[in-house]
């Protein structure tokens, strides 16, 4: 769905999340957008069903190309992103794999972040790599890795910003030159920071990518993805391969994250002002060796989180004394904070990654790519700040209580493919 020109009154961001996406009510002055569950639609006539199919005339023809539900949403979150329009996928995986099948092709080259999510990753290792494209993987945190990386052939520069699990960032707005002078384009997953806090396309991104099932749905209940187009030459592109190649989202699924869209201010909000002061408790923690947080004076980017993000967000990653074994110990004594990956959610998630959604990578590269043995990643939620203080304290302060018995993790998680959740 395009954002409608026609709605040319701009509201801020916290309006914006709650209006944006409203279809014209019914007889009925219905509050809440309607679930159109249905697969195809009637046409009055065969001319008008034939001027639908040409273009000439608007129309819904059948589900898997537009359903009034789903343009709902994505005119929420293409208003949101300020772009031309947007494109809802089944998964956030949908979103990535339409848009490296939208402009990808034999010869191509991309220059990804070596710590964008596991399973982007993979695909351009391993799938797009048995089609002809060629990647090279960057830390996207220094531009000048990413410009020695660039080639004649390069198509797209692909970054996430904050990173994960590092929680370091990209300069968008030099990222977005860089990409501009060798003629690709760059695709931002901004999943991590959401619209509400940094949107892409004001920096020069082209395309911007989200997995709904975390911020903007926020409830830890619907999966779902997005893609965002800058202007009409992208977002037609990526609207043909999505609906060719099936990629598309189903009107309930939709209806679900509109409703968690609406309250997207108020739980970033809640969950970053818990964040900061969490991250400023982790710090003074003697169980803890380091933070990570774009809101601490510590954090070596914390003039570019004030210069392209609203707010520092909800994602702290911290190391913990004694590696490993310390991760271990805190991750089986939180009590409040649950043990999962995802994030975005209203509740508080906690996953140490060498243990769980890097364990599969060696040891070795793991510390290659700055994922430490000692590091935990924290999604805060809009819990009491107080309560989850209590909790991770007393798990912290377990830490070298007891000893654990440490199996060797990479050979029993070979069969686990998709790190970094
Ligand atoms: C979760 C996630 C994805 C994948 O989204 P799904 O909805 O699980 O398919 C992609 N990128 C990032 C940054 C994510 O956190």
């Amino acid at each position: 769905m395009k954002t409608d020109p026609k709605k040319s009154e701009r509201f801020r961001k916290s309006t914006t999340a709650i209006h944006a996406g409203g279809l014209e009510r019914s007889i009925y002055g219905e509050m809440s957008v309607p679930i159109f569950q249905s697969s195809t639609f009637a046409f009055p006539s065969a001319e008008d069903g034939a001027a639908r199919f040409s273009g000439e005339k608007p129309g819904y023809i059948y589900s898997r190309l537009d359903n009034p539900t789903v343009n709902a949403l994505e005119e929420n979150v293409a208003t949101l992103e300020g772009g031309f329009g947007a494109v809802a996928t089944a998964t956030g995986m949908a979103a990535v794999s339409s848009v490296y099948l939208s402009f990808l092709g034999r010869g191509d080259h991309v220059v990804a972040a070596s710590c964008i999510y596991g399973a982007s990753r993979v695909i351009l290792e391993s799938e797009l790599s048995r089609y002809g494209v060629e990647a090279t993987f960057v830390d996207s945190s220094d531009l000048v890795n990413i410009e020695k990386a660039m080639r004649q052939e390069t198509r797209m520069v692909f970054v996430e910003t904050p990173m994960n699990p590092s929680i370091r960032l990209t300069d968008l707005a030099g990222a977005a030159a860089i990409a501009k002078k060798y003629g690709s384009d760059l695709v931002v997953d901004n999943t991590f920071a959401s619209p509400y806090l940094q949107r892409p396309i004001e920096f020069g991104a082209d395309i911007v990518i989200h997995s709904l099932t975390k911020f903007i749905n926020g409830h830890a209940d619907v999966i779902g993805g997005m893609v965002v187009a800058r202007d009409q030459e992208h977002y037609d592109r990526v609207k043909k391969v999505a609906a060719l190649f099936g990629n598309t989202m189903d009107p309930h699924q939709a209806w679900l994250i509109l409703r968690g869209s609406r309250t997207l201010a108020l739980r970033v909000e809640r969950g970053q002002e818990n964040a900061m002061k969490l991250a400023r408790f982790l710090e003074s923690h003697p169980k803890v060796s380091w933070v990570s947080y774009p809101g601490l004076l510590s954090h070596p980017q914390h003039e570019l989180a004030k210069r392209q993000m609203d707010g520092f967000g909800c994602m702290i990653s911290f190391g913990v004394e004694k590696g490993l074994e310390g991760g271990l110990t805190l991750m089986n004594n939180v009590r409040l904070i649950a043990l999962a990956v995802s994030l975005g959610g209203v509740e508080s998630l906690i996953e140490h990654p060498a243990s769980m959604t890097h364990a599969c990578i060696a040891a070795e590269k793991r510390r290659e790519a700055g994922i430490l043995d000692e590091l935990v990643r924290l999604s805060v939620g809009c819990e009491d700040f107080e309560d989850l203080r209590d909790d991770l304290d007393q798990a912290l302060n377990r830490i070298g209580e007891y000893k654990i018995k440490i199996t060797p993790l990479e050979a029993e998680m070979e069969a686990f493919e998709e790190p970094g959740c």
